[in-house]
């Protein structure tokens, strides 16, 4: 049996002809940068994450970099965020000339440990940039509780949880600023690269409007030196499509996670000594009873032997991945922030020990029952 870790075939499929149809439309209009289809996708989006505005970009790699530029992070500034994460979360902050503070992880949620992190605060602090790793919302109560004590912009990483819930709200409401992706693999991805911003704050929304088009405001009149970095009309129309199906597939991948949850526990591996699971609730030390709904972007557990587990379920015909098997600290390019192995523990652990299952709402119970039969076997 192949398990791939993703198959993008199957959705295509069942949403092909409502696609193509609309894809041909905007073919016919020769209208491909920004316009009705992408005005039609920032509102449905600002709608589905519960806020007022909603900004199409080229990625979620570019929405990180605007939102800090619009929250006028430069020089000489400081934000928090961590070092298990994916390159741009950080690379945002380097890229302004800020510098980036890394706090390590909670063990159990992958995201920042909420408890060293008013240590790291300086009078140079200007925001927080907490990850939504997975698809799982960090600690927000927390980081909200210290953000007003010490007047910080909060940015959102929500790359991997569009629709995770936390507290009655969806990730990107829960900060200033929240940053979406829609790369193919993300819980809404589209065909090539796409993010969104959204925000409850006009004024951020409207700077990142100018900045997305070259600080550009009336044509041609330039008021901050901007990107060019909007949605492609053709994946505002693809996105609006498979937004419908959004929730459903979130269900899908949230009942393909307690599936494993029970199918490890009876195959009697879901032991610690062996393999750790992926918490849905609230995890140790976060003092919210909120954790709220989980997306599941990725199921990440912790396995012994992760590199030969990893390899004997390639040659029995599952695709795994790690995520990530180099914390951002020791990456080279990020040398000169001036952290070294040890520096975050915690981090560097998980990047030993996690694997990533495949969890797509496609998975058939057939394919989930042959990897947990196969890494029984192993084990
Ligand atoms: C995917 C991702 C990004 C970047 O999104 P792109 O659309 O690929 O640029 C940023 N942060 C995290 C955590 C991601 O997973």
């Amino acid at each position: 049996m192949k398990v791939p870790l993703l198959d993008l075939k199957e959705q295509y499929v069942s949403l092909r002809d409502a696609l193509l149809p609309e894809i041909l439309r905007l073919f016919d209009s020769q209208q491909f940068i920004l316009g009705g289809p992408v005005e039609t996708l920032e509102a449905e989006i600002a709608s589905y994450c519960g806020v007022g505005y909603a900004v199409g970009v080229a990625s979620g790699s570019d929405a990180l970099l605007l939102a800090l530029m619009a929250g006028g992070i430069g020089a000489g500034d400081e934000v928090i965020t961590t070092p298990y994460t994916f390159f741009s979360t950080v690379s945002a902050i380097v890229r302004l000339g800020a510098r980036a503070v890394l706090v390590d992880i909670d063990p159990r949620s992958y995201n920042i440990d909420t408890d060293g992190l008013e240590e790291k605060i300086t009078e140079r602090t200007r925001a927080v940039l907490p990850v939504h790793l997975f698809g799982r919302c960090a600690d927000m109560d927390a980081i909200s509780a210290l953000a007003r004590k010490y007047n910080l912009l909060i940015v959102e990483d929500a790359a991997q949880a569009i629709g995770a819930e936390y507290g009655g709200r969806r990730a990107g409401a829960l900060g200033d600023v929240g940053c979406l992706s829609f790369f193919p693999s993300k819980n809404l991805g589209g065909f090539g690269d796409g993010g969104m911003i959204v925000t409850d704050r006009g004024e951020l929304a409207e700077r990142i409007r100018i900045l997305r088009v070259h600080g550009m405001q009336p044509k041609y009149m330039h008021q901050y030196v901007g990107i060019n970095s909007r949605l492609d009309a053709l994946q505002a129309v693809v996105l609006s499509q498979k937004l419908k199906h959004l929730d459903e597939w979130h269900r899908r991948r949230r009942e393909n996670a307690q599936r494993y949850h029970r199918l490890f526990r009876e195959a009697g591996i879901a032991r610690d000594c062996i393999m750790a699971l992926p918490t849905d609730g609230k995890a140790a030390g976060q003092g919210s009873e909120a954790a709220g709904r989980h997306v599941y972007n990725q199921y990440v557990l912790r396995a012994r032997d992760r590199d030969g587990l990893r390899a004997y379920l390639a040659e029995q015909g599952v695709g795994t991945e790690v995520y990530y098997p180099i914390p951002l600290h020791l990456q080279e390019c990020f040398a000169s922030l001036g952290y070294g192995r040890g520096d975050f523990p915690e981090s560097e652990r998980a990047a030993q020990e996690t694997l990533a299952l495949p969890i797509y709402p496609e998975l058939t119970q057939e394919q989930q029952h042959y990897v947990v039969e196969r890494i029984a076997a192993y084990y």
